[in-house]
């Protein structure tokens, strides 16, 4: 693997000295994702200074000395998103040789063992080591950014690892409803389904999205059981449990529970911490001469992002992107605790405001697919008056907020109403093993 230093030098011997020393000696190289370096700075004019003029020349060069690919990012506050990175990978077209679509980064090894995720890692390496022989379907759903598309997709890089002739695919479920537009738009449809039944593993990434596909449904059915029929490993990922995505055919959810149903559950500081120090420990790789981070940096990261391990790496990069611009040798750098302080601001405050009933209420709302309106509401609907017993279960929980408040918070509810809904959620809890860890899932998210 090249290093950074190797890769401006020789950027430096592409261009003119004084164009290398204006636009790109100031920018900070903050990490590479496959085939991509990712290089940051705060100007966002210098940056479309830098795509419009040179950066075509650059890639170009560097591609071919390096095999690599320079992306540029604004580093300013309101730019936060990091998850492009994903995209961009995902994006790349099934060539017509054979593109498995995996990412090399994500892998078992890379993958942090933890109890939140202990069950969802054991089917997924039992599936690894016997394809269409343990779990068929494998089925593992999460809230998002908490593992299940690093756990698929290295599930397809050990079975190729194991047997270098199988055909592993991995795609998205929006890829594959594109793929199949453009098949039907060509009047191609047999094609389409013959291309997808004749690979040997299949790992579909966002099942949930299913529903958007109206008729063009009936084509997955097909392919997946078409799979099952022939022993062929299927791995699917979902941000939610079957019979939470609606329209999902029946036969189809039954079979899910037959294979193996996994979850991964928030993790605690502890885990996050653990994910964190593995994410660094594997910059290390790259970067001989990285900043040190301190225990204390770390525990600030840590317990700052709580719901959302991509963002949590967001965070990362971001600070060593920060600390790249602001130190111009990082050999010896220490990122010190006021520093990351100051450089994520923008991001912490967002996520470490102090918890209140409508935070609570905003994140049940989204998580159960209703309004916060509804919380409010007068509604008895099942679907309503669940989430809202929840909700108030988790602000008592979290909040020292006495009854009749919460119960005002809720549109003017009667403490007894609250204390009600409490208790019966604390009975379901004791009877309900998939609800008690939903739930205290949650509630790890806002301690
Ligand atoms: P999801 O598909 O659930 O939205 P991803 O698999 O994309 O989440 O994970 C988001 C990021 O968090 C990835 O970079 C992934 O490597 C990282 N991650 C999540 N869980 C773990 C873990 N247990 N160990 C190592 N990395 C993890
Ligand atoms: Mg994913």
């Amino acid at each position: 693997m090249e290093n950074f230093e190797r890769i401006k030098s020789f950027i430096e011997t592409v261009l003119d000295r004084p164009t290398f020393e204006k636009w790109i000696s100031p920018l900070a190289f903050i990490t590479k994702y496959d085939k991509i370096i990712l290089v940051g700075s705060k100007d966002v004019k210098k940056l479309s200074w830098i795509k419009q003029n040179i950066l075509e020349n650059i890639n170009k060069k560097i591609k071919k000395e390096f095999g690599l690919t320079l992306k540029l990012i604004s580093l300013n506050e309101d730019d936060s998103d990091f998850t492009f990175l994903e995209t961009d990978t995902h994006k790349k077209k099934l060539a017509s040789s054979f593109n498995s679509n995996l990412q090399d980064k994500y892998t078992f090894e890379s993958f942090v063992q933890l109890d939140q995720n202990r069950m969802a890692y054991s089917f997924s390496h039992s599936v690894s080591e016997f394809p269409g022989k343990s779990y068929n379907p494998l089925y593992i759903y999460s809230d998002v950014g908490l593992g299940k598309t690093h756990l698929m997709v290295a599930i397809g890089n050990r079975i190729l690892e194991n047997n270098k002739n199988l055909q592993v695919l991995y795609l998205t479920t929006n890829d594959l409803m594109k793929e199949y537009v453009e098949y039907t738009r060509l009047n191609k449809v047999s094609e389409f389904t013959k291309k997808y039944t004749s690979v040997d593993v299949l790992l579909i990434d966002d099942i949930q999205y299913i529903t958007r596909w109206g008729g063009t449904r009936e084509q997955f059915y097909y392919i997946f059981n078409k799979f099952i029929q022939e022993e062929k490993q299927i791995v699917i990922c979902s941000d939610k449990h079957p019979d939470n995505i609606p329209d999902l055919e029946h036969r189809i959810k039954s079979r899910f529970e037959w294979g193996g149903l996994v979850d991964i559950l928030h993790y605690d500081l502890e885990g996050r911490i653990a994910i964190l120090k593995k994410k660094i420990e594997e910059r290390k790789k790259f970067f001989k001469n990285d900043f040190i981070i301190p225990e204390e940096v770390i525990y600030f990261l840590a317990s700052s992002i709580k719901d959302n391990i991509r963002k949590l790496e967001g965070a990362l990069n971001r600070l060593i992107g920060y600390a790249n611009l602001k130190f111009s040798d990082s050999r010896k750098n220490t990122i010190t605790l006021p520093f990351a302080k100051d450089a994520l601001k923008p991001f912490i405050t967002l996520s470490k405001k102090p918890v209140t009933i409508k935070g609570i209420q905003e994140f049940v709302a989204k998580k159960y697919e209703i309004k916060v309106s509804d919380l409010i509401s007068k509604s008895n609907k099942h679907d309503i008056a669940f989430p809202r017993q929840v909700a108030m279960y988790i602000s008592k929980k979290v909040t020292n907020i006495p009854l009749h408040e919460i119960g005002s918070k809720f549109g003017g509810k009667h403490h007894s109403t609250v204390l009600h809904s409490i208790k019966k959620i604390e009975k379901e809890i004791e009877s309900d093993y998939e609800l008690s860890k939903d739930i205290n899932s949650l509630i790890e998210l806002f301690k």
